[in-house]
C-alpha cells in the first residue's frame, strides 16, 4: 500500500483509549498508509475523505480498540520450568529449588545451550499466541544469557521476531537479572561489566531500546542498580525497573530520580512510591500473572496509585519461572479481579498506558490522527468484555500499520 493511500473502516464502535476514555458509537476510521488520518462519528466523516478512500471495509457494527500492547515480557527463552513447578506443587520451596542450582539458572543454561535459530523457534509460538489476541506491540527483555554473547543472541532473536511477525518489538537489556555463576560473589564487578562493557557494545549494535534492573533483596541493591541506571542515561537510553516485588528497598524512588519509563511489579510499594512515580512521569506496570503463579498475597497499592494519579499498565510478564503464560487478555482479567482495576483502567492499561511504559506515547496506544494505524476489531457487544472473559479470546481481526494482518472484518 502506498504511503498516501486512504482506506475507510466504517460501521464500527470505537474506544479511542485517549485521556478522556472516549467511546464513539456508529464510528468510522480513515487510515492514510500506516497512519490514522481521521476517527469520529461516521455521520461526521468529511466527504473528501469518503470520496478519496481506495478501500472501504464494513466492520458490521464491531467494537474497535487500539492494538494491544504487552509492555513487559521475557518471552525469548529456551526450555521450560515445568519440572520445577511440579516440585513446588509437591511442597518444595522456590528457594530450595534455587539453592540446588535450579530456578532462573535452569533457564540460563537452556538459553545458553540453544542456537539462535533454536531460540527463535522456541519463542515464535509464544509471540504468535500474543498476536492472536490483538497484541501489536511487545516489549522483550534479555536476561537469560548473562554473558555478552548470549545476551546479544537473545536481543537479536527479539529483532528477528519483529522482522518476521507483524508486530513492533521494543528490546530491553536485563543483564542485571541475577548474578551469573561466572561472577558468583562478585555482584559489583558484574554490574560494572554490564555498565562499562556490555551495554555500550550492545547499544552500538542497535540491540537495546531500554535498560532494566532487578532491584530487590535477592537481586541487585540500589547502589548497584544506580550505577547501571547512570550508565544507561549517559548513553541516552531510557530505564525501567523490576521494583518492590518481594520487598521495599527503595527501588521505585531511585528509578523515579532517573526518570524511569516504568517501575514494574510494585507489590510492596506504598503511597510514597505512587507519588514518586506520578511526579517523575513513570508508569506503574502491574503483573498479576506472576502474583497469581507465585501465590502472592501482598497486592500492589492500586488505591494509592489511583489516588496519586499514577499511570497504571498491565502486562503478561511471559516468562518460564513465575508467569508461564502467553495471554495479555488473561493478565487484564486478573488485574481487575486480583488487583481491583476497573474495566476502564484495565483497557487503558493494555493500550495507552502500556505505550507510555515503552516511551511510545503519541505513536501507538490511542486511536487518534497521526498515530500508527494499529487496531483490533472485536467480536464483543462492549469493550468491557475484554476484561470480563477468563481465557476467552474475542479478537476477530487485527490491522497493523494500516494493513489487515489477521482475520477478516
Ligand atoms: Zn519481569
Amino acid at each position: 500500500m502506498s504511503a498516501d493511500t486512504l482506506a475507510l473502516w466504517r460501521n464500527a464502535h470505537v474506544a479511542t483509549c485517549d485521556a478522556h476514555d472516549t467511546r464513539i458509537a456508529n464510528a468510522a476510521l480513515v487510515t492514510r498508509g500506516d497512519r490514522i488520518e481521521w476517527v469520529g462519528r461516521e455521520a461526521e466523516l468529511p466527504e473528501g475523505l469518503r470520496v478519496q478512500a481506495r478501500a472501504v471495509w464494513d466492520l458490521g457494527g464491531a467494537w474497535v480498540t487500539p492494538g494491544l500492547i504487552d509492555c513487559h515480557t521475557h518471552l525469548v527463552f529456551a526450555g521450560t520450568r515445568a519440572a520445577e513447578y511440579a516440585q513446588r506443587l509437591r511442597g518444595l520451596s522456590y528457594e530450595a529449588i534455587a539453592r540446588s542450582g535450579g530456578g532462573i539458572l535452569t533457564t540460563v543454561r537452556a538459553t545458553r545451550a540453544a542456537s539462535e535459530q533454536q531460540l527463535f523457534d522456541a519463542s515464535a509460538p509464544r509471540l504468535a499466541a500474543l498476536l492472536a489476541e490483538g497484541v501489536t506491540t511487545v516489549e522483550v527483555k534479555s536476561g537469560y544469557g548473562l554473558t555478552l554473547e548470549d545476551e546479544a543472541k537473545m536481543l537479536r532473536v527479539a529483532r528477528e521476531l519483529a522482522a518476521v511477525f507483524p508486530v513492533r518489538i521494543r528490546t530491553t537489556l536485563l543483564a542485571a537479572h541475577t548474578v551469573p555463576p561466572e561472577f558468583s560473589g562478585r555482584a559489583d564487578e558484574y554490574i560494572d561489566t554490564i555498565a562499562q562493557v556490555w551495554l555500550p557494545q550492545l547499544h552500538a549494535a542497535g540491540l537495546v531500546d531500554a535498560v532494566d534492573v532487578f532491584c530487590e533483596r535477592i537481586g541487585f541493591d540500589t547502589t548497584q542498580s544506580e550505577r547501571l541506571l547512570r550508565a544507561a542515561r549517559t548513553l541516552g537510553l531510557p530505564v525501567k525497573m523490576h521494583a518492590e516485588q518481594l520487598s521495599n528497598i527503595g527501588a521505585t524512588r531511585l528509578a523515579a530520580r532517573y526518570g524511569a519509563l516504568s517501575c514494574d511489579h510494585l507489590e510492596y510499594a506504598s503511597a510514597e512510591e505512587a507519588r514518586a512515580l506520578k511526579d517523575s512521569g513513570g508508569v506503574a506496570v502491574l503483573l498479576p500473572v506472576a502474583f497469581y503463579c507465585l501465590g502472592e498475597t501482598h497486592r500492589p497499592p492500586v488505591a494509592e496509585l489511583r489516588a496519586a494519579g499514577t499511570a497504571m499498565a498491565v502486562a503478561s510478564d511471559c516468562n518460564p519461572g513465575s508467569a508461564p503464560g502467553t495471554s495479555l487478555l488473561l493478565a487484564l482479567n486478573m488485574s481487575t479481579r486480583l488487583f481491583g482495576l476497573t474495566a476502564e483502567e484495565g483497557l487503558a492499561a493494555v493500550t495507552a498506558q502500556a505505550a507510555r511504559a515503552l516511551g511510545l506515547q503519541g505513536v501507538v496506544g490511542v486511536l487518534a490522527p497521526g498515530q500508527c494505524a494499529d487496531f483490533v476489531i472485536w467480536e464483543v457487544a462492549g469493550v468491557e468484555e475484554l476484561s470480563y472473559w477468563v481465557g476467552h479470546n474475542r479478537c476477530r481481526a487485527v490491522v497493523r500499520g494500516g494493513s489487515l494482518v489477521r482475520g477478516s472484518p
